[in-house]
């Protein structure tokens, strides 16, 4: 049997503006903000918890969340 398949957000931190409205809109609160490299960058804290729902990368004002489809458990990046 394959592992159940979902969409996860992964983040363009060259587009990411750490404006926080993903953030505001994410149920499950699994986005959280974080400096990196001296900016404020949106991250997925868990996978587990992310339903797939797409609100963030809908709500994105700068389209920096692209909604990727991958195995459960498999790593956000490394392809
Ligand atoms: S809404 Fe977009 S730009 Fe704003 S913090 Fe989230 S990913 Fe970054
Ligand atoms: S897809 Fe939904 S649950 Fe997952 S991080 Fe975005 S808003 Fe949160």
């Amino acid at each position: 049997m394959s592992a159940p398949r979902k969409a996860l957000p992964v983040i363009n931190p060259a587009r990411c503006t750490g404006c926080g409205w993903c953030v505001a809109v994410c149920g499950p609160h699994v986005l959280h903000l974080q400096v990196q490299a001296g900016h404020k960058r949106s991250v997925l804290a868990s996978e587990a918890g992310c339903t797939g729902c797409a609100l963030c990368a809908v709500r994105c004002p700068f389209d920096a969340i692209e909604m990727q489809r991958r195995p459960a458990g498999a790593p956000i990046t490394g392809e």
